[in-house]
This record gives C-alpha cells, sequence and structure tokens, in this order.
C-alpha cells in the first residue's frame, strides 16, 4: 500500500536532531525520494508523487544512532537511501517520513590482506581505488559503482560485473560480515558473520540499517576490455555458452547485445557496427589470444581490446557500462518509448529460442543478455529492451516468455515478492530483531513486516 498522509510527529523527530544535517527543501525531497523507477512507465506512474517528509543526512555512528532513537520514539518511517541507483523504487519512501541519505558514512576503515572494512556510505569505486593500491580488487560490483554505495549494493542488488567468474553475492562470500543497527528507542549494534550474513542480503533495507562491511577482496588481475563482433547473434550467444562452459577461460564480464543497440552505443563508434553483433568482454590479458581463437571458431572479430587506461585515454567507456541496465539506460537516453523485461533463460540455454523470439516480436524487442554463475553453474540472464504500448502487452510479452521457460523476473513492480524475491525465515527474524516497530522501508515486503 502507498501511505500518502503522515500519521507521525515529524516536528518533534527533527526537534531530536540538533546538528544533524536535514533538508525539507521541496527539490531535495523530490531529489532523494526518487531512484530509477522511471526505466518502467508503470512505476513511474505508481512512485513519481511519493515524498519523504524530511531528508536526514549523518556524518557518523552517532548521528544515525540519534536518528534511529528518534524515529522509534515518534513512530516516524525512515527509508535508507545510498546511491539511489535502484530500479524498482527501492529507496523510494512510500509511507513518508525520513529518507536518511547514507553517502557521508563513507570511510574506508582498513584494508587488509583479502579483506576490506568499509562504512556502508561508501561509493564502490572509492573502495576498489582503495584496494587497488594492495595489489587487490572487489569480488563483484555494479554497473553502477560510480554512483552505487555499497550498502545499497547489498541491501539492493543480487549479482554484477564479476558473477561470472565469482557468483551472486549470497554465495560468493563477497561479504564477511556486516554490523546493523536496529531501530529501537535504544537502538543496539548487532554484528553478523559467515552465513548469518545471509539475513539482511537483498531485503530492500527492511530489516536493519546496515552500518559497516568487511568484504572478501581478490588479487587484482590486469583486465582487458573486449567488444567481440559476430554475424549473427545466435552465433555470440553460442560463443558465450562455451566461454561459460570454460572456466579456465578467466573471464570476469559477459555481455551480448544484437546490432540494433549500435546505433544506441554512438560512443564505441566503428568498434560497434550495426550490422555486426557485440559480446562485451572484460578477459584477463593472459587469456586474450585464447578468448580470440575461441572467438574466430564462431566468425567472431575483437574489434577493441584496452585495457582501462587505455580506454580513458581514447575517451571509450569502460566494458561494465556497456552491461546489465546501463545498456538499457544507454537506449533511454535516447529514446523514452522504450522499457525492458528481466528474465532468467532456461539451462541448457539454446541460442536457437532466442533466434525464434526474435523472429516473433521483430522490432518490438531488442535482445540483451548476461552470462553470470550461480552455484558453480552457468546462468544467462535476459533483458530485452521492449517498444512499451500497454501494461497489457507487456503482461502478455512476459507470459510468452515464461511459456518459452523463461524465468519472469517482473521489473515492473516494487515489492520485494512481485520482484520474485522470497524472503526466508532468518531475513523475516532479522525484522523482528532490528525493526519491531515496522519502521524500515514500510510497504516493500508483504513478507519481511514487524511484529506490530
Ligand atoms: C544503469 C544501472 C545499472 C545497474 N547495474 C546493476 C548491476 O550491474 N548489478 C546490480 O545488482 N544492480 C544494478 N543496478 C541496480 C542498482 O544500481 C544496484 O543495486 C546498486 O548497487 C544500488 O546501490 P545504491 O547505493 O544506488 O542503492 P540505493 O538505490 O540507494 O538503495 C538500494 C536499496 O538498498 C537500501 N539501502 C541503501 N543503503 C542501505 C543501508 N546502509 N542499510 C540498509 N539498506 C540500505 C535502500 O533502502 C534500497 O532498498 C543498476 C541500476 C542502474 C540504474
Amino acid at each position: 500500500m502507498i501511505h500518502t498522509q503522515a500519521s507521525f510527529d515529524l516536528k518533534a523527530l527533527q526537534a531530536d536532531l540538533p546538528g544533524i544535517t536535514q533538508s525539507t527543501d521541496p527539490q531535495q525531497l523530490r531529489l532523494k525520494s526518487r531512484d530509477f523507477y522511471w526505466y518502467s512507465p508503470i512505476l513511474d506512474a505508481r512512485l513519481k508523487d511519493c515524498r519523504a517528509d524530511v531528508v536526514l543526512q549523518p556524518r557518523d555512528e552517532a548521528e544515525i544512532v540519534a536518528i534511529a532513537a528518534a524515529a522509534a520514539r515518534h513512530q516516524v518511517p525512515l527509508t535508507l537511501r545510498g546511491g539511489g541507483t535502484g530500479n524498482y523504487g527501492q529507496s523510494v519512501p512510500l509511507a513518508g517520513g525520513a529518507v536518511i541519505d547514507m553517502t557521508k558514512l563513507d570511510r574506508i576503515i582498513e584494508v587488509g590482506d583479502g579483506y576490506v572494512r568499509v562504512q556502508a556510505g561508501c561509493r564502490i569505486s572509492v573502495i576498489q581505488e582503495a584496494v587497488e593500491q594492495h595489489g587487490q580488487q572487489l569480488m563483484m560490483f555494479p554497473s553502477t559503482q560510480r554512483i552505487a554505495t555499497i550498502g545499497g549494493f547489498i541491501a539492493g542488488g543480487l549479482a554484477g560485473i564479476g558473477s561470472i567468474r565469482h557468483g551472486i553475492i549470497q554465495e560468493s562470500h563477497f561479504v564477511r560480515s556486516v554490523r546493523v543497527l536496529t531501530v529501537e528507542e535504544e537502538p543496539r549494534i548487532i554484528t553478523l558473520a559467515g552465513d548469518e550474513v545471509d539475513a539482511i542480503l537483498h531485503a530492500w533495507g527492511t530489516n536493519g540499517i546496515l552500518l559497516e562491511f568487511e568484504l572478501g577482496l581478490v588479487a587484482a588481475e590486469d583486465w582487458i576490455h573486449c567488444i567481440t563482433q559476430f554475424a549473427s547473434y545466435e552465433d555470440v550467444l553460442r560463443f558465450g555458452n562455451v566461454v561459460h562452459a570454460t572456466p579456465d577461460l578467466d573471464v570476469f564480464q559477459l555481455s551480448a547485445v544484437e546490432g540494433r543497440f549500435a546505433p544506441y552505443y554512438e560512443s564505441l563508434g566503428s568498434h560497434f557496427d550495426a550490422a555486426r553483433h557485440a559480446m562485451f568482454g572484460v578477459v584477463n590479458r593472459s587469456h586474450l589470444e585464447a578468448f580470440r581463437a575461441l572467438a574466430a571458431s564462431f566468425g567472431g572479430e575483437i574489434t577493441l581490446a584496452m585495457d582501462e587506461d587505455e580506454l580513458e585515454h581514447a575517451e571509450l567507456p569502460p566494458m561494465h557500462e556497456c552491461a546489465f541496465n546501463h545498456t538499457t539506460l544507454q537506449v533511454l537516453k535516447k529514446d523514452r518509448g522504450w522499457t525492458y523485461l528481466q528474465f532468467v533463460m532456461a539451462q541448457p540455454f539454446d541460442p536457437e529460442l532466442v533466434t525464434r523470439q526474435m523472429a516473433r516480436y521483430g522490432d518490438e524487442v531488442l535482445m540483451h543478455h548476461e552470462f553470470t554463475r550461480v552455484g558453480g553453474a552457468p546462468r544467462v540472464s535476459c533483458l530485452p529492451l521492449v517498444r512499451y504500448s500497454s501494461q497489457e502487452r507487456l503482461a502478455e510479452l512476459a507470459q510468452e516468455f515464461a511459456a518459452d521457460g523463461c524465468l519472469v523476473r517482473n521489473a515492473h513492480a516494487f515489492t520485494l515478492e512481485e520482484c520474485g524475491r522470497v524472503a526466508d525465515q532468518e531475513q523475516i527474524a532479522m525484522k523482528g530483531v532490528a525493526d519491531p516497530l515496522d519502521l524500515l522501508n514500510r510497504g516493500k515486503s508483504a513478507t519481511i513486516v514487524g511484529r506490530e
């Protein structure tokens, strides 16, 4: 349910928080009550009028503890916000109240051998730069790493660039421990470690305020960003299947897009010509020649191979900005008449099915697939662009993909359950412990709800 009427004492909350940066400026309230839900015309219509009543920006743990205590005292709903890059309105305050902008809790506390300790509001690219100085790197990151915070990724994301190598967040032991703040009149800090961490992963900030993480690191590698072009999209996908089946080939990203995306990727110039179809990859330099030879066996040609410094010098984007929902963004920047769908393809993944789907939909659908791994097994996700006509037509398309054996992940809903996630008992139990008054991100889950 979307609440529009405030039924709490906002003035009392504000008065209890002297010295903490606050804003009720309408422009700020609008800005900090939005995320990238506008990818979906359906979510846009449903969420665009949701507003926080105040934006709070704590600078340290003491300030956020004071906010949690005051919110509990005055029953004010709280919505945590990192970079605000979520796609399903995850950081939109459905029940009004306070949005907590976490981006000033941004300290890198310690970089050790195989781990980093960071505050939740730290931008992911900043963490990446810090650990690189120690010859290490993050196991994965979202394509939004320049804006997204680590807290937002762990609370809001599932997988990312690097998931083809290390799996999804949950299974990878990427998050070794987390400090969680409870929302009570006397807030407590709880430390979860090892498998206990699962209780807060992808819970959309509904069951605790994440303060600090210890993240696992791996040795930094010399990654080469590649574009490989093929005569048919089916060849791109067949090549992807073989790379997937060759774990010895060290790749960090594999994203397939068909040639009709090329006009939206002007910045790639002749590296991506519309007459052919592309695989955007990130490959270990020492495996580049093996990757090239494998591509050639499918008629593929590498049209770009550069490291990040060379890309920057050539004013070309890194390949992670051509992946996941950056691909969608690339198109929406030029034409807001498109939207998207999300599926997991059945395994073993059959590229011929995609050829049939392309023939079925013609210009209504543009194909984009991401190759990752879950439990060590290959997983292919499909994020097709769809020329938007109506909500009914989107539902019809989703049904047809489902009939093809694709697992639908609803990208046009704003609750965890409607988006296809099922909270487990640990997550529900964590809600009781960390948010007994049900103040955190109210309305985002039907199962992770407070006791009262
Ligand atoms: C162009 C584009 C590309 C994307 N690519 C990817 C991708 O590759 N992989 C991927 O997984 N996602 C991707 N996403 C989705 C999103 O960017 C990521 O999930 C991102 O990591 C969210 O980080 P954020 O800081 O922006 O979080 P926000 O959007 O601010 O928040 C996300 C969720 O986390 C909660 N939250 C934030 N901070 C805290 C905290 N400290 N404690 C508790 N809860 C908190 C919020 O309440 C919200 O529910 C993409 C989105 C866009 C628009």
